[in-house]
């Protein structure tokens, strides 16, 4: 997507590590207006999807899966990110690293908010190495629904995340791929 490539160029700061800084419009500050243009093109990609209700991890997918939601007029679930587990059966559990904190968190869902009636569409910020998607998944497993697609703002082409998910048969669509940044020089290529 043009648009969200040029405003990574335009914006984003790469940082050593991998990491690419979108703060100032994707993940702290959030240009609710791009967030509408991400929402009209995911819906136009996955418009052949019989998609009911969109799952997302806290806290940066939160904002981004509530524009997304208004175009597929959906409710948005959000997975959150757990301090203790409480096993009382009424929910769905799972464990995700964190690819920025380098951290695992419990991560929940109420049992009530994902049916095997749901076909479910996951929103993320970023695709790395998948460990959020993977944890989405097996929440969205465990409870019998269906995974319809993931739609990722910003995929790291070159880490593993978007390889396996696809090699898996899962439909991925990512707005922009990077193909590789160098923190030195501060340049980043797209893969299309
Ligand atoms: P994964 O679980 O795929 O390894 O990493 C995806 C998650 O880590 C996303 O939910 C996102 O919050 C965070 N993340 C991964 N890479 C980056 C990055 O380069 N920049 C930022 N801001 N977040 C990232």
């Amino acid at each position: 997507m043009e648009l969200l490539e040029e405003r990574i160029r335009k914006d984003g700061v790469v940082k050593p590590g991998e990491i690419l800084k979108v703060d100032s419009f994707l993940n702290h500050q959030m240009d609710v207006e791009l967030f509408n243009r991400l929402g009209e093109e995911f819906k136009r990609l996955f418009a052949d999807r019989p998609i009911n209700k969109i799952l997302t991890i806290e806290a940066s997918g939160i904002g981004i899966a509530c524009i997304v939601a208004q175009h597929f007029h959906v409710p948005v679930v959000f997975a959150k990110k757990a301090k203790s587990v409480n096993l009382d059966g009424e929910m769905y559990t799972t464990k995700i690293e964190s690819f920025t904190h380098k951290r695992t968190y419990d991560v929940i869902v109420a049992k009530k908010f994902l049916t095997e009636d749901d076909h479910i569409l996951i929103i993320d910020d970023f695709l790395a190495n998948g460990c959020a998607v993977n944890g989405l998944i097996d929440l969205i497993e465990s409870a019998g629904a269906t995974v319809e697609g993931v739609g990722i703002v910003i995929e790291k082409g070159f880490q593993q995340g978007g390889r396996i998910l696809r090699q898996k048969g899962i439909r991925v669509e990512s707005l922009a791929i990077i193909e590789s940044m160098d923190d030195r020089t501060g340049e980043i290529v797209f893969r299309h």
